[in-house]
């Protein structure tokens, strides 16, 4: 059986391999030398492809080579390749080993050893106070873990399922009996339900085939039908969260532009000013990092996801080498394309194994399809009025504003979201006149004006 699978998946991986990478290795290496941004968006996919497939072959001449043109492709796209360095650091060691592990055992490490397809929640409802989730599957005697937490600080009794499955998106559930309840994604393969009381609760649970059934002695109540992202119309502002997510912090300092003006410290200062106006707004805001502080890629749409944010808004400054310096310059946004993510996410199956996990090889739609459709088409939506909106301030008052777009990319910070996910790019520090202006509080200022009305145009629109 899993043999077989993983047949199947290397037949898979070679189709992808003839269907996908439009560029060799070679092609991909010359054109770390390229400005253009697209350019090395291409070559940063055909590096992950060919490490994908090396890898999977046990080539490590091939891998390292794929790994060396990973981190220096991803360096200049603002995406955290710290994994990649330290996998291309475990390769340098293994070589000097004279006992280096056979292929083999290097395959079964870097896919998977189980290529289960996942559990899928299909549907949560509210029943005379019972809370029924239906799953696509049998849950079996170690798919749920429940567990209980005390009262801390502001938090009530916490009664917390995990559950082996997985959301196809993101669910608002309420009860008037309940302080909070959050039906979330907690880790790639287990689904996080956890209810929350300022008064204990007698919580009982039962598993049968596909249902699991929770009983809190909660009054009677009955929802309609599935409570999910889309009956989030009624929300005032208040119940609409914003992650906010200033890019590098710490040790990472990004780019370096114009007077060493240093990419972190300018999108930290917009970030927060963006806040601010958008918690004047009566907005629920949250901020991967308030001050200048390190965090890993993954980690900040882990945040998002906890948060249970509706928008995920990550904030980074371009900059170009030197000789190109006075050229460049524009505000740009981003987002993940179907085409792209699909790209990203065929490469990322084989660094996370939880995401092949998930995969359903046989089905019609991925785990990853299910989890980008929808969400595709509202982060195009969100980029497009944050750079309109972003444009239209600063154009009241400056003069050459320029429109780099709103773009496609692979960008990983944006690709564990799950909701909403856009990454603003606020102009190239390495430009005179647009780091003069990125460095001052007048320009922050409107620039963050424009963010906030980008994010109220949004859901002024998709409520
Ligand atoms: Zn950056």
């Amino acid at each position: 059986m899993m043999a077989k699978r993983l047949t199947l998946l290397f037949a898979m991986l070679s189709i992808l391999a003839t269907v996908l990478p439009a560029m060799s290795l070679s092609e991909a290496e010359r054109s770390l030398r390229s400005k253009n941004k697209s350019e090395i968006f291409r070559a940063y996919d055909t590096f992950k492809s060919a490490y994908l497939s090396a890898s999977l072959k046990g080539d490590n001449t091939q891998t390292r080579r794929a790994l060396n043109g990973i981190v220096a492709t991803g360096n200049r796209l603002h995406i955290d390749v710290s994994s990649y360095k330290s996998k291309l650091q475990a390769l340098g060691t293994v070589k000097k080993k004279k006992t280096s592990k056979p292929a083999t055992k290097k395959v079964s490490k870097g896919v998977t050893p189980k290529l289960l397809s996942q559990n899928r929640l299909n549907d949560v409802r509210w029943n005379e106070g019972r809370l029924i989730l239906r799953f696509d599957k049998r849950l079996g005697k170690q798919d749920v873990n429940y567990f209980k937490l005390g009262k801390s600080g502001s938090k009530g009794y916490r009664y917390v399922f995990d559950i082996h499955a997985v959301l196809d998106h993101s669910r608002a559930l309420k009860h008037r009996d309940l302080k909070r309840i959050t039906l979330a994604q907690y880790k790639p393969a287990t689904l996080r339900l956890v209810l929350e009381s300022n008064r204990v609760l007698k919580v009982r649970f039962s598993k049968r085939s596909n249902t699991l059934t929770v009983r809190a002695g909660l009054s009677r109540v009955t929802s309609p039908k599935t409570v999910s992202s889309g009956s989030k119309a009624q929300r005032k502002n208040k119940e609409k969260i914003i992650v906010i997510d200033p890019g590098h912090g710490g040790k990472d300092g990004g780019a370096v532009g114009y007077k060493k003006y240093r990419e972190k410290d300018i999108v930290l200062a917009i970030a927060a000013k963006m806040a601010a106006k958008l918690r004047a707004r009566g907005y629920t805001v949250y901020m991967t990092r308030s001050k200048d502080r390190f965090i890993r890629l993954r980690n900040r749409t882990r945040y998002a996801n906890k948060k249970r944010a509706d928008l995920f808004i990550s904030i980074h400054a371009n900059a170009v080498p030197k000789r190109n310096a006075k050229k460049a310059y524009g505000i740009e946004t981003y987002f993940l394309s179907p085409s792209r993510s699909k790209r990203a996410t065929n490469a990322a199956a084989t660094e996370n194994r939880a995401e092949v996990e998930d995969m359903d090889f046989y089905g019609k739609n991925t785990f990853l399809n299910a989890l980008n459709s929808e969400k595709i088409i509202a982060s195009h939506k969100l980029a497009i009025d944050l750079q309109s909106s972003v444009l239209s301030s600063l154009r009241a008052r400056y003069k050459n504003i320029k429109d780099g777009g709103v773009r496609e990319g692979p960008f990983w910070v944006l690709v564990g979201a799950q909701m909403p996910a856009v990454l603003v790019e606020v102009g190239f520090i390495t430009h005179s006149t647009e780091a003069t202006r990125l460095h001052s509080k007048t320009y922050q200022d409107y620039f963050a004006r424009g963010l906030a009305d980008g994010v109220e145009r949004y859901f002024a629109k998709n409520r």
